[in-house]
């Protein structure tokens, strides 16, 4: 799988899980959520690294307009730590990035 493609899955189980958490949504995600990952998507699949990219927390160029970059932390700061138990082998990857 190409690596855009791993972060993306990743960007979308963390905000699925947030969303099914904090928001209560038992399928899908609602509308906020919703637009948070395309968002996140758009910005993935644009950024000017592509595949050499690294972890977007060590990016030079933050790319997310700043209501999102709070958005965004504010779901990863729920989700990442939680990811350990439900996801591992996503874990890891996302730390050695
Ligand atoms: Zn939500």
């Amino acid at each position: 799988m190409r690596k855009i493609e791993r972060e993306k899955e990743t960007v979308r189980w963390m905000i699925e899980f947030y969303c099914r958490k904090k928001h209560k949504k038992r399928s899908g995600l609602c509308d906020e959520c919703d637009e948070l990952l395309k968002y996140a998507w758009n910005r993935l699949e644009h950024c000017p690294y592509g595949e050499k990219k690294k972890s977007c927390k060590r990016c030079r160029v933050p790319c997310y307009a700043p209501e999102k970059r709070k958005a965004i932390k504010r779901v990863m700061g729920y989700s990442a730590p939680r990811m350990i138990y439900y996801k591992p082998l996503e874990w890891m990857n996302h730390l050695l990035k």
